[in-house]
């Protein structure tokens, strides 16, 4: 098919040329005098990412679900009680890595399209007097329902019941593209991998940790080797990884970092809202609902409902067979259901046009009652206004 493939799926993203180039790299030693000169930089530099001084970074040539598994066995011991709320398929595969690795998982159920009840949490963790609850595992962005979580509401409702537990964030799809401060909110482990707001192929699983959570590296009783962070301690000091790194990951890292710090994060954030608020915009125009409710709505992607007589699937393959765009399908429970249009990473107006105008044919095409041009001229309005 002539034309690129529009990529609108969040994650893995858009790469952006500079990124690419980058990446394109012969390799080099890695145990050479010249490699902390790489490494030492991207650690610290992370940091502003993650808005981290207390902190540490960390690199493993994985991804995300790697960045899971270095949270739990470098903190905890098997048996040790964490407590989750599930509302979407993130949130559900991080709690079913927990149960497999043996931790005794407490997991409530709360309606996909919502996030963490707040309230409901600082009671449960009130009610934990006995300090139980080792861990709270906090899906900052359900990527599967396009609903973001309140993380300084979650340490607010650890504070008010003084509650000692751990706070781990999955931040795959918000770190790097919507506000994120590891420090202010107290966050003990903050997961990110390279194929989301990173804007970089899969590849790179990018952890902070708190000084708290990297002094239970002593204690925590699980067995762990190639994701031990102590290893990682040892060398990274030095400049140096415990085993071979991924050589493109690092440069095309180098560069991701100097595009996002170059626009600088608040700019960053304000574009990713922008750039949702127009698709959300174009989601009301077309008379159609978001699977968000109000006050969950995420800034890096947002799942479109379909009517209950049309099945998300049809329009996710008309788009791709006949238009050549990649939009996210509905997982799990919201199969068929839902469209996802990922507005993360390497993104601006007018690619946003794209996919707008992208669905709005396949949806037409699929004898949705909408008006042709009617979200994308919703769209085309809000960009106009609030460009700067
Ligand atoms: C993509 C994603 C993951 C999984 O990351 P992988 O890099 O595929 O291992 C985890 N959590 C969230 C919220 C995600 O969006």
């Amino acid at each position: 098919m002539a034309g690129r493939n529009h990529l609108y799926i969040p994650g893995p993203t858009n790469v952006p040329q500079s990124v690419l180039n980058a990446m394109n790299v012969a390799m080099e030693d890695h145990r050479s005098p010249a490699f902390p000169k790489l490494l030492k930089p991207l650690l610290e530099d992370l940091k502003k990412i993650f808005r981290t001084e207390e902190g540490q970074c960390f690199i493993f040539p994985a991804t995300g679900t790697a960045g899971w598994e270095v949270a739990f066995t470098n903190t905890l011991s098997p048996g040790d009680k964490v407590l989750i709320y599930r509302f979407g398929q993130f949130g559900h595969l991080w709690a079913a890595m927990a149960r497999r690795l043996g931790l005794d998982v407490e997991m409530h159920e709360e309606p996909w399209g919502t996030g963490i009840p707040l309230d409901k949490l600082e009671a449960r963790l009130k009610a934990d007097t006995n300090h139980d609850i080792k861990a709270v595992l906090a899906t900052h962005n359900e990527t599967s329902t396009g609903v973001t979580s309140d993380i300084a509401g979650v340490r607010k409702a650890l504070n008010a019941a003084n509650h000692p537990a751990l706070l781990f964030v999955d931040g795959v799809s918000s770190i790097a593209s919507i506000d994120f401060r590891m420090d202010e909110w107290g966050i003990d482990a903050a997961i990110s991998g390279s194929q989301k707001g990173f804007m970089m192929p899969a590849g790179g699983a990018f952890l902070a940790f708190s000084q708290k959570a990297l002094a239970m590296t002593e204690t925590a009783g699980f067995p762990r080797c190639f994701l031990d962070l102590k290893d990682q301690m040892t060398n990274n000091k030095d400049g140096y990884t415990p085993y071979t790194p991924s050589i493109p990951i690092l440069y095309g890292l180098r560069q991701a970092l100097d595009l996002l710090l170059e626009e600088g994060m608040e700019n960053v954030y304000d574009r990713h809202h922008r750039l949702a608020e127009g698709t959300r915009r174009a989601v009301a125009a077309w008379g159609l609902k978001i699977c968000a409710q109000p006050g969950f709505e995420s800034d890096t992607v947002t799942a479109v409902v379909v009517p209950e007589d049309k099945d998300a699937r049809h329009v996710i393959a008309t788009a791709f067979n006949k238009y050549n765009l990649s939009l996210g399908g509905g997982l799990s429970e919201v199969m068929g259901k839902v469209f996802r249009i990922g507005h993360i990473g390497d993104m601006n107006e007018v690619s946003m046009l794209g996919a707008i105008a992208g669905a709005e044919m396949a949806m037409l095409d699929n004898g949705f009652d909408i008006k042709p041009g009617s979200g994308v001229g919703a769209a085309i309005e809000y960009y106009r206004s609030t460009a700067k």
